[in-house]
């Protein structure tokens, strides 16, 4: 055990945890009104507390959305090319602090080391790709109705941006909102999920670090319903950045409606990996396996569902099977682990009345599923990965999102049946088809109703490319990627008769 245990980080917490932190507010560390915290454990050692963060309240989100609009008039004004280089020098910080982020994403998550670290490097890349973004704010120059007329159009930031983020990706979903923010020339106001705003804080530490000015970009924590609700509320918050549930997404976007002030919304999914033709099917469980259940399945793009032709379906579920044997469950600072815990016991019972469900519902669990809770395993939420056959559209199992580590397989009598079971869900956000036939791939790209499609490939998404979701899995622009334009800036038509 020793030789596979990764000492540094284990070390690093030692000497690093039981901190207690303020909110980031115009640029100081401070205090909540309320005078109250709440403490942070490890996902993976619930006896240790990783530090103290404040139970902010309707006073706080004021003030930090009061310095946002205040830093607003300034950071607007500053050269798109210079903002860019704060970010730029931002991605270099996110870089140069991967092995610390990593030890404090993991110990704070959950999931394995090396995820957590392949996360920061994300983020640099993503707000690399932002900084560039912010020297290519564009406009069209039209031709005039008349000779002594110029008509042009232009785009200006949208003013303060409420970033609000779920706890599976704490290190690049608020990079994926606040790099963009800052590029277009908005200032931000930043909730983290209470789950996971440890991480958050050394982002503040690095964004200072980099150059962004005081009150530019402002974060505090607490609950959902004490932070999150007078942040989309208030009157100066002319945007929201939400990633979460779709049920909330729904309940912000209906308030957000009533102010007429934009949304962004990256919500669940209920992913499929259609499976139609395949030469070796480990090949292919190779691609869908690691694509189910990293990050223990708790991904919006996660695979869910297995849609397979009926004559490769035993095939496929054996390459499967054995592809899923391959997991080793354990905590994140283990450095032969590929599957850490869930994030909390709550959520872990929630996942497994998905399976019990399932398997009431008539679906035959085929690998895995049960709770690990001897030893090691009973300091976190654990359970085997599972794999559930039989599965058919009209279970819960089939529709609803697990956000775990259950992976369905689902049969299919052809390509037209495999396509309409893809589509039965009330998701759309990611889909793989796997196929060697061009007019087959060609066929579900055009037809499948997501956001973001895959041929041959697992749902990886890249760090330029415009990411969300159709259905309920998404409104407004997208995010990452030339997108964010549309959500982060107003439109402005302007003449000028000389
Ligand atoms: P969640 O329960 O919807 O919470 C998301 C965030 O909203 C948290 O920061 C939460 O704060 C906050 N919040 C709660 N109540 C609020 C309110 N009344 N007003 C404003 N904010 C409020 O989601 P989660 O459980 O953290 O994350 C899992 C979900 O996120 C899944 O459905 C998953 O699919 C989705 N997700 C989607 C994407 C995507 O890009 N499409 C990516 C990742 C995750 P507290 O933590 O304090 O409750
Ligand atoms: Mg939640």
């Amino acid at each position: 055990m020793i030789s596979t245990t990764n000492k540094d980080m284990l070390e690093w917490l030692d000497t690093h945890i039981e901190k207690s932190y303020g909110n980031f507010i115009d640029g100081e560390w401070k205090e909540t009104f309320s005078g109250s915290t709440f403490p942070l454990y490890n996902a993976a050692n619930k006896h240790q507390v990783l530090g103290y963060f404040q139970n902010s309240t309707e006073v706080d989100v004021d003030q930090a959305v009061e310095a946002a609009h205040h830093a607003f008039k300034s950071w607007s004004k500053v050269p798109g090319p210079e903002r860019g280089a704060i970010i730029f020098r931002f991605a270099d910080l996110l870089e140069q602090n991967a092995e610390e982020l990593s030890y404090m994403l993991s110990a704070e998550q959950g999931k394995a080391l090396a995820e957590s670290k392949g996360e920061v490097l994300r983020a640099a890349k993503e707000a690399r790709f932002c900084a560039g973004e912010a020297s290519r704010i564009e406009g069209d120059t039209l031709p005039g109705e008349r000779a002594n007329v110029t008509s042009s159009t232009m785009r200006q930031p949208i003013g303060v941006v409420a970033a609000i983020a779920p706890w599976n990706f704490p290190v690049v979903t608020p990079v994926r909102k606040i790099a963009p923010a800052l590029a277009y020339g908005c200032t931000v106001v930043y909730k983290p999920a209470s789950a996971t705003p440890w991480t958050s804080v050394k982002l503040m530490q690095l964004l200072e670090k980099s150059g962004v000015p005081k009150g530019v970009v402002n974060f505090i924590s607490g609950s959902g319903s004490k932070v999150g609700t007078p942040l989309i509320n208030h009157p100066l918050v002319k945007g929201i950045s939400f990633t979460g549930s779709t049920d909330l997404g729904i309940q912000i976007n209906e308030r957000a409606a009533r102010r007429l002030v934009k949304t962004q919304l990256e919500l669940g999914g209920k992913n499929p990996a259609v499976v139609l033709d395949f030469d070796n099917a480990e090949d292919i469980a190779k691609q869908i396996v690691p694509a189910a259940f990293a990050c223990s399945g708790q991904r919006c793009t996660s695979l869910s569902r297995v849609i397979v032709v009926k004559d490769k379906k035993q095939e496929l579920t054996e390459a499967l099977l054995k592809e899923l044997q391959n997991i080793k469950v354990g905590p994140s600072w283990q450095s032969d682990i590929s599957m850490g815990p869930l994030i909390n016991q709550q959520h872990l019972e929630s996942v497994q009345e998905y399976l019990s469900a399932g398997i009431r519902e008539g679906a035959k669990l085929l690998y895995g599923g049960e709770v690990l809770n001897t030893g090691q395993f009973a300091d976190g939420a654990y359970m085997q990965p599972a794999l559930l056959d039989s599965v058919t559209p009209q279970m819960r199992v089939a529709g609803e999102e697990i956000f775990g580590p259950v992976l369905c397989v689902m049969e299919a009598e052809d390509q037209e049946d495999a396509l309409d079971i893809a589509n039965s869900v009330s998701y759309g956000l990611a889909a793989s088809v796997f196929t060697s036939q061009f007019s087959a791939a060609h066929q579900f790209v055009q037809e499948s109703e997501v956001g973001m499609v895959h041929v041959n490939h697992g749902t990886a998404s890249a760090a330029h490319m415009p990411f969300g979701g159709w259905k309920h899995s998404g409104f407004g622009a997208y995010s990452i990627g030339k997108s964010n334009i549309d959500f982060f800036t107003d439109l402005k038509a302007v003449y000028y008769q000389y």
